[in-house]
Parts: C-alpha cells; structure tokens; sequence
C-alpha cells in the first residue's frame, strides 16, 4: 500500500442516527461520536499488538505548569490508556530554551519505542514554537504541524490529518452530512485548525470519500468585511476564533449545520465561539461545547499515533 494514501476509519453507520433538520437544532453528540470511534481504535490497537508484539507509543513533551496544558495532557494520557497505546510524558521545566526543547525532540526522533510525539503548545515565550515543532520527525508528527505534513495535505494526499479537522470530518460523515457541493465557511484561519480545515474541504477528495470534501469553502478571519453577510451563505458554518459567544442567530443560515471549535473560559464556565442558546433555534445542526469538537480532538490524535506505529514498521519492512 502507498504509505502516503493512509485510509481512516470508515464509519460504522449502523450505530450512527441519519439527522434531520427540525425546528430546534439536533445536536451533534461529539462526545459520543469519540467513544464509537475510540472502540474501533482499541479493536485496531489490539489487532496491531497481536501482529507486532508492542504497543504503539505516544509521547507528550510538557514544558512548563500551564494548568490547562497539564489537564490536555492528562486527557490524552487517560484516552492512550483505554486504547492500549502507550504513553510517554516528558516533564521540562518552563524556563527551558529552544535548544533544551530541540534535544528532547531529537532524542524522541531517535528512540526507535516512541511512535509519536506531540509537543503540547503553547510554549513559554523564550521557546521558538515553529523551529521546535520543524524538528520532529515527520513520521512521528501525530498534530500534523510539520511543513512536510501540511504540504501533503495541501496537494491532498496526506499522511497525517490534524487531529481537530480530521475530528470534525469524522463526525459530520458519522452524522450522514456530506460536504460535496456544500457552502462552507470557516471563521479562523490558524494552522492548528481553520487553515487545514478549509484546505481538507476544499479537496477533490477525501480518505472518507469526494463525498466529505468538494466543498465550495470561504475562510474569514479578523480582518474579513460583513462577515455576517458570509456566514449567513453557508450551509456548513466552522466557527474556530477563540472569543465567546461570538457567532449570533444573525450569522447563520436557517438549518445551517453549525461546528463549534471554540473554547472559551469564562465565568459562566466553557462556552464556545457560538452563541448555543439563541444559535441552536437557527441552526439545523450544532455541537455543543464542551462535548462537541474537543473530545473528538483526543480521539484522533489516538488514530493518528497508531497510524503512525503502522507507517514506522512498514518503513523499516
Ligand atoms: P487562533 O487564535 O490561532 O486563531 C483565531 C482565528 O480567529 C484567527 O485566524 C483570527 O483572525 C480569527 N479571528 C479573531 N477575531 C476575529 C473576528 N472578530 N472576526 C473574524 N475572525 C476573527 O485560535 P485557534 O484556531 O488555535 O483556536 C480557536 C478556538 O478554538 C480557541 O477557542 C481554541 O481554544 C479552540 N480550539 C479548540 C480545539 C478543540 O479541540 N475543540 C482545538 C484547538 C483550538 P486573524 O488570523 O486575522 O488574526
């Protein structure tokens, strides 16, 4: 098989419900979606184990105490656990340079055990995040930030897909909502999620099919004018911008499927970039937040890991 055209999980449509549009959105149940699919991954781990004799092994560099990147660390971990893939966690403390986290990469590039490797972001200030995330090895690159990954993807034939896009393709094809043909706008243009999620989109096609790609996709961000005037086209609406509440019922086109990626701390608590309550009476599909996109993240970089083990033992066959 060509290494480059690595084939993601099919859905299993016979646990999925076809959604319809109603008056009230139907919500998209990403948390479950994760766990149907987080079983299909431990089915796949344990078939790996028997051929191979090992675990595929994740390790996760954490530099610093950031409370929320020890909580996104400690979630992995936990979700590795259930799967059956091996997790590694290297602790560097928050002074650390560049160079102290370039040889924690190098020597995870040379450790022949370690599959996959994800420098947890964002790094304290003094560490140059693109040099650092430019020296993991491509094939052990499960965020998919390298050049070489984000080349691939841009020419559609990717080895790696970042794990929050391939997570919302995932469920939209689980979901029964194809995006061929299909208005999408995507607020955000990050190369965490915005960029590669309008790029995946915009393909001919898709590991799931030219059914989940082919979309006519516009991605906005802070400087787009009338964005209201955009979003409101879009029968597919990605909202990946960082600030609460921001997309109103204005924004959206009646029976818009609505994608929410955002994660915001507030006094209320989580709430994403869309305004759920008012939203969700426009919209004919929405995530909720949190349980929507952010557990799906976790999941995919599982599949991504054990992509990885594959891609590694089929190089040195
Ligand atoms: P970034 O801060 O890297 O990017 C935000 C984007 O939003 C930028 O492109 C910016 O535009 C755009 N933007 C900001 N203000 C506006 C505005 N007023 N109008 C239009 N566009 C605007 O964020 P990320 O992509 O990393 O994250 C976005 C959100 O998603 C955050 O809340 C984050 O926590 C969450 N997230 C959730 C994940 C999950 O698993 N659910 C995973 C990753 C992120 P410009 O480029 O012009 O500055």
């Amino acid at each position: 098989m060509d290494q480059r055209r690595i084939r993601y999980p099919t859905a299993p449509l016979t646990n999925t419900k076809k959604l319809e549009h109603a008056m009230s959105a139907k919500l998209l149940d990403g948390k479950g979606i994760s766990k149907e699919i987080q079983k299909e991954t431990k089915v796949k781990v344990e078939q790996f184990i028997a051929d191979h004799g090992e675990s595929p092994v994740l390790a996760a560099v954490l530099v610093g105490d950031d409370p929320a990147s020890q909580v996104y660390v400690r979630n992995k971990e936990r979700a590795c656990a259930r799967a059956g893939i091996e997790s590694q966690l290297h602790r560097l403390p928050a002074t650390s340079t560049t160079e102290d986290i370039l040889a924690k990469v190098v020597e995870l590039n040379e450790d022949s055990q370690v599959n996959g490797i994800l420098v947890q972001l964002p790094l304290p200030d003094q560490a140059d995040s693109r040099v650092i995330l430019d020296a993991i090895d491509p094939q052990k690159d499960v965020d998919a930030f390298h050049p070489h990954n984000v080349g691939l993807i841009s020419q559609g034939r990717p080895q790696f897909l970042p794990c929050t896009p391939h997570g919302i393709v995932q469920m939209l094809k689980r979901c029964g909502i194809e995006t061929t043909g299909k208005s999408v706008c995507v607020i955000g243009r990050s190369d965490i999620v915005g960029k590669p999620m309008a790029m995946m989109l915009g393909q001919k096609d898709s590991d799931l099919g030219p059914e989940m790609a082919n979309a006519t996709v516009t991605l906005c961000h802070s400087r787009t004018q009338n964005l209201a005037s955009i979003t409101q086209q879009a029968d597919i609406l990605i909202a990946a911008i960082g600030r609460p509440n921001f997309v109103t019922p204005d924004m959206i086109k009646p029976g818009a499927v609505v994608v929410d990626v955002g994660i915001n701390r507030t006094e209320q608590g989580l709430v994403g970039d869309v305004d759920f309550d008012s939203g969700k009476e426009v919209a004919g599909f929405i995530t909720p937040v949190p349980g929507g996109v952010g557990p799906l993240t976790v999941t995919m970089l599982l599949e991504n890991t054990l992509m990885a083990a594959i891609i590694q033992i089929k190089s040195i066959a």
